[in-house]
């Protein structure tokens, strides 16, 4: 037995040895289920707007997108959907935006406290970057977790796909800690296979998700925008074809593997991207590969094509009754339950290394 070090985790993420990687997911299967068990925590997603003041090439909804069509919800109808996730049973509602500064510190902590007060739901927030005044401030009034991807660690390639780095304000894999501080469960996570992407970088990536010992480790496939910098073949460095990471469903999984022996006792959502690029099918690997968190979309069926952070995204306009049966019939097929009340992450005082020999 011994640790995963990073020449290990870079050789499986170049392993296209379908033997070797039905082990990987295995190892990554069993270690799920050891540690967090065969519950799917189900996070109802709501995504209370598209308005962005950010620049990130990656993104649809970066604030140059003159097609984008935007949109805000009101406290109402976002009330409204949170008491929707309750009656469904889902146990918490996730609010994501773009970096939208209408939400301001005021009019989020009175819709924070409105969601504690009406339901007993647990409430994530994915709202970008925002002052640790108003982070402090929505934590006290209840907001739970937090989720802000590091998108990458390499600064260089942070700072080229997410150009507002250049504003005075620390990395995000800075920002973290002070989140951990005001007490929120964090979360964070990577796009997998965006262009410039190399096995080292992914590979340190997970080492970091490792050492910021997060709650929850959100990863999913890089779909391309048309309407962003990336859509229109700017590339951050010069790409080495033999070192690119590339968008797929296989590629995902093996990350979300090794994400599941990195962190055994963290939460780990099959993402929608995942959903987007591999069908139902997708998500069930992700399922298989050791996520164990679905982000079901609460959003109003007619907002729901508008918050285009990537193409056919939410291309399901079922309604969230639909929605919940559906995947509540798939959990059941593959042997998993929904998870029953606000799921929080319990630390397992798991071992920080994960017991698994990779064969190769
Ligand atoms: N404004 C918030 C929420 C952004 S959307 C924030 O910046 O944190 C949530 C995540 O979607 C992002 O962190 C990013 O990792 C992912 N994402 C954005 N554009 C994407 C794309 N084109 N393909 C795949 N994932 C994307």
């Amino acid at each position: 037995m011994h640790s995963l070090n990073r020449q290990e985790i870079i050789d499986w993420l170049k392993n296209e040895n379908s033997r070797e990687l039905d082990d990987l997911f295995f190892a990554a299967d069993a270690t799920r289920r050891k540690h967090v068990g065969d519950e799917v925590h189900l996070r109802g997603l709501v995504e209370i707007s598209s308005y962005c003041r950010s620049a990130c090439t990656y993104c649809g909804l970066h604030a140059g997108n003159k097609k984008a069509i935007r949109y805000r919800m009101n406290s109402e109808q976002i009330l409204k959907c949170a008491i929707q996730a309750e009656r469904l049973g889902y146990g918490s509602v996730v609010l994501q935006s773009g970096e939208d500064p209408q939400f301001d510190m005021k009019s989020m902590e009175q819709l924070i406290r409105s969601i504690k007060r009406e339901t007993t739901c647990a409430i994530t927030l994915s709202l970008g970057e925002r002052s640790p005044e108003e982070w402090a401030r929505w934590r006290d009034a209840g907001a739970d977790r937090y989720l802000l991807r590091f998108e990458t660690s390499d600064p260089f390639l942070f700072e080229a796909i997410h150009p507002d780095a250049l504003r005075n304000i620390p990395s995000r894999v800075d920002q973290l800690p002070v989140l951990r501080q005001l007490g929120y469960q964090v979360g964070s996570g990577v796009m997998i296979g965006f262009p410039g992407q190399t096995f080292e970088t992914l590979a340190d990536d997970l080492l970091l998700f490792q050492d910021l010992d997060l709650d929850m480790i959100g990863v999913g496939p890089f779909l391309i925008h048309p309407e962003t910098a990336f859509g229109t073949g700017w590339v951050p460095r010069e790409i080495d074809p033999t070192n690119q990471v590339e968008s797929s469903v296989d590629m995902a999984c093996k990350v979300i593997a090794l994400a599941r022996l990195l962190r055994p006792d963290a939460h780990i959502p099959s993402t929608t991207a995942l959903a987007t690029l591999g069908g139902v099918d997708g998500r069930i690997r992700g399922l298989k590969s050791g996520a164990n968190v679905i982000m079901p979309n609460l959003t109003p069926t007619d907002l729901r094509g508008d918050y285009a952070i990537y193409p056919g995204k939410n291309v399901s306009f079922e309604t969230a009754q639909v929605c919940r049966m559906e995947l509540f019939d798939m959990l059941k097929s593959i042997g998993r339950v929904p998870g029953k009340g606000p799921g929080h992450r319990k630390r397992s005082q798991a071992p920080t290394n994960p017991s698994f020999t990779p064969k190769t």
